[in-house]
This record gives C-alpha cells, sequence and structure tokens, in this order.
C-alpha cells in the first residue's frame, strides 16, 4: 500500500508553501512570538496577512466557491493548513477558521451561510468562540449566560470567561440558556452576536500560557431572531459536533516536526562536557522518541482528514485523536528538551544567557494552558465513551467530582 497525494496535490502544496514562506516575515521566531504579544504594528502586519491569504483562497481551500473557498476538499484543506502550520504563524481568526465558521457550514441557513461565512473566507473578519463561563468549563451544560426570546429578538445577559482573542472581535460564537431543562444540555443555544452589540464589554485576564484571554460581559444584550444558529435548545449538540473541527488539524504536527529539526540542529551545534549534545546516546533516544510521537500525531491528524473527506460514506468520526495527542505532547516535549538543556532550558527569550533563543521555556509556559477544546481528563472521558464504548460515569460519581472541586475552590 502506497500513502500519496496527486500530482495537482502535490503543487498545491509546493504553491502553497511558496506563498507562505515568502510572506512571512524573515524576523518571525516561531514558537518565541505569539500572535498575541504583539505591537500594533505586527498586529496589523498579521491582519493584512490573513487578508491576502484569503484573497488567495488559503484560508479555506476546502470550502465552497460560494462560500468563499477554492471549491477543493478536506484533503486539500488539510495540505494547505499543514504547510501554514509549518511557518509556525497562526491566523488572527483561528475561531472563526476552525471553530464558527465550520458550524455556520453545517448548521446556518442560507442566509446565514451568504451573510457570514465570505467574510471568514476572505480573512476580513475575526470570531470568538464565546462558550466557557465562571461555573461552565468542562461542565458546558452548565451555562447559564441567559438569552430570553423579546419579539423580533433575544436579550443576552451574563458572563463568559477566558476567551481567546486576538483583535477586537467581529463576532462572538456564544452559547446560551435559553430553557430550564433537566437534563441541563437540552436547553441550550447557539448565537452569532456582532462584537460591538450595544451592552458587550471586554475585560483582559492574565495567562501563563498563549494568548490573551478576556472576560466578555452581555448586559441586555439584543441579538436578532436570524442571529440563532441551528435549531432552539439544540445548541449543546451542535456546539460539541462542531468541536471535532477545533480538536484535529495537520498545522500542529507540522509546527511540531519543525520545531524538532530545530531542536536537532541546536543539539549538533551545541556542546557539552566538550562533546555535541547529539553524541550523547540518551539525547539521542529522546530526540529519536519525539520524532516518532511526532509522526503518529501526524497520520492520526490525517487519518482524520481522510475521514472527513469520506464522511458521506464513513459518517461522523466517533473520536478524533489528534487534539488528544497535541495535549500531551505539546506537555511532554518541552519538558525533554529542557531536560536536554539543562538550566539552561529555564531561561526567557530575551536573557543574556538564554539559548535556543528562549523558545523552549516558552513551549514550556504554552503547554500550562492545553485547557482549549477540553481538558485532558475530559477528553479522556470522551474516548473511553465515543471511542471505547465504555459505559458512561454514572451521574453520582460526576456529582462527588463537581463535589469534589468546589471543595478546592
Ligand atoms: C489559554 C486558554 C484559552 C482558552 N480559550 C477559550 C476560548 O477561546 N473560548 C472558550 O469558550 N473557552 C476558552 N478557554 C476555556 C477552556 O475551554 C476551559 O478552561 C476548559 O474547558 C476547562 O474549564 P475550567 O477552566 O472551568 O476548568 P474545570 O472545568 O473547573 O476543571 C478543573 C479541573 O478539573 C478536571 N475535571 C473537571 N471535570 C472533571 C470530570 N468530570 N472528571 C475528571 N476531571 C474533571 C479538569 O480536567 C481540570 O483539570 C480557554 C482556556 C485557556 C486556559
Amino acid at each position: 500500500m502506497e500513502f500519496g497525494f496527486t500530482k495537482e496535490q502535490e503543487k498545491l502544496r509546493k504553491d502553497a508553501r511558496d506563498y507562505f514562506l515568502s510572506e512571512t516575515p524573515e524576523d518571525f521566531e516561531p514558537g518565541v512570538e505569539t500572535m498575541f504579544s504583539l505591537t500594533k504594528e505586527q498586529t496589523e502586519f498579521w491582519m493584512a496577512f490573513q487578508k491576502k491569504a484569503g484573497e488567495k483562497g488559503y484560508l479555506t481551500p476546502g470550502w465552497s466557491k460560494e462560500t468563499g473557498g477554492l471549491g477543493l476538499g478536506p484533503i486539500e484543506q488539510g495540505i494547505v493548513e499543514e504547510e501554514w502550520g509549518r511557518t509556525g504563524g497562526r491566523w488572527p481568526n483561528f475561531s472563526g477558521l476552525h471553530i464558527a465558521g465550520p458550524a455556520v457550514q453545517v448548521f446556518g441557513t442560507e442566509e446565514q451561510k451568504k451573510k457570514f461565512l465570505p467574510g471568514i473566507a476572505n480573512g476580513e473578519a475575526v470570531w470568538n468562540q464565546a462558550f466557557t463561563e465562571p461555573e461552565a468549563g468542562s461542565d458546558e451544560a452548565n451555562q447559564q449566560l441567559r438569552a430570553v426570546e423579546d419579539g423580533d429578538h433575544y436579550v443576552l445577559n451574563g458572563q463568559k470567561t477566558f476567551i481567546t482573542t486576538y483583535v477586537k472581535p467581529d463576532y462572538l460564537y456564544t452559547l446560551a440558556r435559553t430553557a430550564d431543562t433537566e437534563p441541563k444540555h437540552r436547553g441550550i443555544s447557539l448565537f452569532l452576536v456582532p462584537g460591538d452589540a450595544p451592552g458587550i464589554t471586554y475585560r483582559a485576564l492574565g495567562s501563563m500560557g498563549f494568548g490573551t484571554q478576556v472576560d466578555i460581559f452581555y448586559d441586555n444584550v439584543k441579538v436578532p431572531k436570524e442571529n440563532l444558529l441551528g435549531e432552539l435548545n439544540r445548541g449543546f449538540y451542535h456546539a460539541m459536533s462542531a468541536f471535532e473541527f477545533e480538536r484535529s488539524g495537520t498545522g500542529g504536527p507540522a509546527f511540531s516536526r519543525r520545531s524538532l529539526e530545530e531542536f536537532v540542529q541546536f543539539c549538533k551545534e551545541t556542546e557539552r562536557n566538550g562533546k555535541p549534545l547529539i553524541e550523547d546516546l540518551e539525547v539521542r533516544r529522546s530526540l529519536a522518541q519525539m520524532a516518532i510521537d511526532i509522526e503518529v500525531q501526524k497520520l492520526i491528524a490525517w487519518q482524520a482528514v481522510w475521514w472527513f473527506s469520506e464522511k458521506e460514506k464513513l459518517g461522523p468520526k466517533p473520536y478524533d485523536l489528534s487534539g488528544f495527542f497535541n495535549k500531551i505532547f505539546s506537555t511532554r516535549h518541552p519538558e525533554i528538551m529542557m531536560d536536554i538543556m539543562g538550566l539552561y532550558g529555564q531561561l526567557r527569550t530575551g536573557s543574556k544567557w538564554a539559548k535556543f533563543a528562549g523558545k523552549v521555556e516558552r513551549r514550556w509556559q504554552i503547554a500550562r494552558s492545553v485547557h482549549p477544546a477540553g481538558t485532558l481528563e475530559v477528553n479522556k472521558i470522551v474516548l473511553a465513551g465515543r471511542g471505547l464504548g465504555l459505559p458512561r460515569v454514572p451521574a453520582k460519581f460526576n456529582k462527588q467530582i463537581a463535589k469534589a472541586l468546589e471543595e478546592k475552590k
């Protein structure tokens, strides 16, 4: 059996790679400079780059031409994402491209598709995913932000927290409670809320990891009824199926591969006790293990893309492991690299003595935040149920866990 791409797909890969390499600034140091610690000029640069890539169709090559894509398939989308991932860049509209956009594709009305998708495809719009609340993280069904019907619109009141943002968003893909039901997840709906709607305020939060997170307050925010996404009170189910798009992706492993290649080079050039690090057997074993991990992660990501391209025949994928591996390896690999570097591994970018541009310390920090799209523990619960068909955890245990968490606070 031979795995491979068609000639056209290989050409698309080369074109995308050449384009991203020629457009990415030479002094961009992936893994150090995150999208979110940028100056105003850099922010403007990445927004302009996103728009240029959108004009070429490189943000959404797999979307139909009517919705702003190139009319290609999931495999081509995976190829372009892999090339973009290798650069280490992150589009300002990550949440729109990977979460809200695909959800509108699946659950949106024709009017919603016409109104919202072209702005995502052409790189003009920025979306945030506004799901998490102070009392609704892993327990997503515990949404308290309330949407009440009032004539031709809904009125939203409540708070979101930990929402990753980049520039002030044009839209908030918002989960809200629309009915008091038992079980709780049957009374939740999805709304497409303009980010500058009267009554919305933002408050910055500090975080050890990537990006900037904000609290978002909704104070009597009026949202037209036509901005309800999918069915009323089915928002939880819609959101859960759209999570699969967030978890999977070919970009993550491509960036890990690039980082490993750079780190191997560092080990060739750096000596300890008069010998290059690369000659140390333990270092070689660790590097080989990381290469195996990344190859596994890449194949799993591609298997998900392939499954998606065959979804008419195969149906929805029961569980996608790529996000799971991403969480495991993005935590484990910086720790291994730190071990190899010794105390130098703890030095930050900018420190006089930092080696490898302080990238390992930065990655270690980022790896403290593997919470988005569900924590590792929650991902394991989903894997156990959907992936392995194990029985659900009895509700009484969930209550015990919730109680233990409450006591910890
Ligand atoms: C950097 C960063 C970016 C984020 N970006 C966004 C965003 O853009 N939009 C958004 O909506 N949210 C975002 N989040 C929020 C993220 O989705 C939540 O942090 C996550 O769902 C976990 O919720 P929590 O923080 O309330 O933790 P909790 O749910 O309070 O969990 C605390 C701990 O208990 C464990 N735990 C909880 N329940 C169980 C259980 N049943 N069994 C076993 N263990 C359990 C968890 O694994 C975790 O370790 C972001 C978070 C971070 C850190």
